[in-house]
């Protein structure tokens, strides 16, 4: 079986965990452009090199360069079987581009899942995290620019996806393992 997702949520939605999550249950590999970026500036590559100051900032890198990487990522053999994407697509541009990949490839989404927290739960999630991870993008400043970012240009996206018929909105409030059973539950619906 196939499985083509896309999981949404703002920063401290817990999205990275319950990706991970689903993914080994589904059988598929999550592939999150915020940890392929990560990855990229702990090595120094020339892409890390050049992405650095957004990440840091709470930018978002360029399309060109995100949807380069994506596209590179999507052709890799491991995703013949589907994927879980994790923090793409993030603007409307990246919704078009990858739609186009996917055309390119003759497949297609089978559903994007959103995790819905109110935001005093996601500061306090983040403030929480910063603390155990250091994450060098868990500033203040960056943090407020990332939310604000997700509901300026990313959480409006989930129209464009519930008119296609493939938006599951899950409440991510509860503990970790509940969520997981509830979005297991909803692609329970889908799987095909
Ligand atoms: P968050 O905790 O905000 O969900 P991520 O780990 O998903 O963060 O992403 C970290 C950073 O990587 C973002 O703030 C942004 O700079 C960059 N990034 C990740 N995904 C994208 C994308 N699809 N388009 C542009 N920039 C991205």
């Amino acid at each position: 079986m196939t499985m083509r997702l896309i999981i949404m949520g703002p920063q401290g939605s817990g999205k990275g965990t319950q990706a991970a999550r689903l993914a080994t249950r589904v059988g598929v590999p999550a592939i999150s452009t915020g940890d392929l970026f990560r990855w990229h500036i702990s090595q120094e590559t020339a892409l890390g090199v050049l992405v650095q100051s957004y990440t840091a900032h709470g930018e978002l890198v360029p399309d060109e360069v995100t949807n380069a990487m994506v596209r590179e990522r999507l052709n890799q053999p491991d995703v013949a079987s589907g994927f879980i994407l994790d923090g793409y697509p993030r603007n409307a541009a990246q919704v078009g581009e990858l739609d186009q990949m996917l055309t390119a490839d003759g497949v297609a989404l089978d559903a994007v899942l959103e995790l819905t927290v109110d935001r005093d739960a996601l500061l306090q999630r983040i403030a929480m995290r910063a603390e155990l991870e250091g994450r060098e993008d868990d500033t203040p400043d960056a943090i407020s620019r990332r939310l604000d970012i997700y509901t300026e240009q990313t959480a409006p996206l989930t129209h464009a996806y519930a008119d296609r018929g493939l938006l599951v909105r899950i409440d991510g409030a509860g503990a970790i393992d509940e969520v997981t059973e509830h979005l297991a539950a909803a692609l329970e619906g889908v799987a095909r």
